[in-house]
């Protein structure tokens, strides 16, 4: 079966062979289907995605050739939309309607694209499960009994069983890549400061970029098109020329050189993700690739300086959820100290807490030189040893996760195995890099992700690498059993 990509529903859009309408009635009748046993959705939006579809479909007809018009979207539910319930799975959101879009989907919007709904998450994106949810968790559509990755969980989910074409998911330590690895399906992380923040309810604000989840990477370079770019309301934004992605991609390979750090491969990494990694390489040989040997020195501090930097980001955003303006509000409270504090501890989950008090200790006057300080100054050798590698190379290549998905509640108590699973994606939110989660194998039927890695803002060559790939593999094309029925 030939899967459906944004690109191949564009043409059948344009030659008349579907409708808009015709396969937003075919997914939301999927999701009745298939979502209570996947639950990557926490709402569904029939009527306003109907009503998109329609327009879109009016504006088709009339001529208008856009490739993401009248295209299914899922919308991770940490990024406001105007009128739509968005509660980053948390209970102290659980009535939030925002009265604003996030500058994404204002961009999408314009594009005439189609929101089916909002993505499960880990609560306030912290996690790499989807177990923190609220809401219980996402189920991995290769097997149901594991878990999908996360924090992106429900959006890469979503994907594989394709319950949507596109989705949109957050990254501040690999919540983009991670899912994408476990669930089969391709994610891009882009530079810090390609893609407006405004409107992503914030986990930690240095480190967090929304991006692309799809079948392929040129369904990531169109949805990248639409939402990349300049934004005056997020004083992070850059102010750059936008590429043509999905055209560049498509252009020859040159020759180029991909870096191989040996420290990455790490005794604990899975022998079956080493060797998908180590036909990978062989196929970017085959495509022109030189391979050679980089040093990055400081990596194996990424996960320690990662985990005290996004707490500390965290307790300072997340102080904002008092009860007092919005969300829940515990209202046997006689006074407003007790109100506070019953409403934060009662509306947030298990490891948003503990996040929240791991950054406020990391900042207590007289721990912040010994921590946060600390934390900071690895980040600075971190991004310099990839700009010292990327001196050498064009891009680097990792495994996207040490292990392959696990079970759930398998480290739900564990939280070292949990963290763990961020291992190869957190240093590159550390130094701003764009890097791209592609499916590159597969053992027992559960999918096998690689991470390349890309120099700042050079999306158009991290994408046209990996479209490359996949132009020379099928793993991409691969569907689980659950989506084929
Ligand atoms: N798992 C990581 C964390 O919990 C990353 C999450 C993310 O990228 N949002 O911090």
């Amino acid at each position: 079966m030939e899967i459906l990509t944004a690109q191949r529903l564009h043409k059948k859009f344009i030659n008349k062979e579907l409708s808009s309408f015709e396969i937003t009635k075919f997914l939301l009748e999927r999701i009745k289907k298939l979502d209570s046993k996947i639950k990557a959705f926490i709402s569904v939006v029939e009527k306003e995605a109907l009503d998109a579809a329609q327009r879109a479909d009016q504006k088709i007809s009339q001529g208008e050739i856009n490739p993401l018009l009248g295209m299914p979207i899922l919308i991770k539910d940490n990024i406001s939309t105007k009128g739509i319930l968005t509660t980053c799975a948390s209970l102290i959101l659980q009535n939030f309607i925002p009265p604003y879009d996030a500058e994404v989907i204002s961009r999408i919007k314009n594009r005439g694209m189609v929101i089916l709904g909002k993505s499960n998450l880990d609560e306030f994106a912290m996690g790499s499960s989807t177990e923190n949810s609220a809401f219980g968790p996402t189920h991995n559509p290769w097997d149901l009994t594991r878990v999908p990755g996360g924090s992106s969980g429900g959006s890469a989910a979503g994907v594989a069983a394709l319950e949507t074409i596109l989705a949109l998911g957050s990254d501040t330590g690999g919540s983009i890549r991670q899912p994408a690895a476990f669930c089969g399906v391709t994610g891009l992380k882009p530079t810090y400061g390609l893609v407006s923040r405004y409107g992503l309810i914030a986990f930690a604000s240095s480190l967090d970029q929304i991006g692309p989840i799809a079948r392929d990477a040129f369904d990531c370079a169109l949805l990248l098109e639409a939402i990349a770019g300049w934004d005056s309301k997020d004083s992070t934004s850059c102010n750059l020329k936008i590429p043509n992605y999905s055209k560049i991609i498509q252009e020859p390979l040159e020759k180029f050189k991909i870096g191989i750090a040996e420290n990455l491969f790490l005794e604990k990494l899975d022998k079956n993700i080493k060797l998908a990694i180590e036909d990978s390489l062989s196929t970017f040989k085959k495509l022109g690739g030189e391979i050679i040997s980089i040093n990055l020195p400081h990596i194996d501090y990424a996960l320690a300086s990662y985990y005290i930097i996004a707490p500390s980001e965290a307790s300072s955003n997340l102080a904002r959820y008092d009860g007092a303006r919005y969300g829940y509000r515990n209202k046997e409270a006689l006074e407003i100290n007790t109100m506070f504090s019953k409403t934060r501890s009662g509306g947030f989950g298990k490891e948003v807490k503990r996040i929240i008090m791991i950054g406020t200790y990391a900042l207590r006057a007289g721990y912040y030189e010994a921590y946060y300080l600390k934390a900071q100054k690895v980040r600075t050798l971190i991004k310099k040893d990839f700009e010292d590698a990327f001196r050498e190379c064009d891009l680097i290549l990792t495994p996207a996760t040490p292990t392959l998905p696990f079970k759930i509640k398998e480290n739900i108590t564990d939280i070292w195995a949990m963290y763990l699973s961020d291992i190869y994606t957190v240093s590159i939110n550390l130094a701003g890099l764009p890097a791209i989660a592609i499916p590159c194998g597969f053992k027992d039927n559960l999918p096998i992700g690689a991470q390349l890695i890309g120099k700042p803002f050079c999306e158009d060559f991290l994408l046209k690498a990996a479209h490359h790939f996949q132009k020379n593999t099928d793993f991409h094309q691969k569907t689980p059993e659950i989506a084929l029925g």
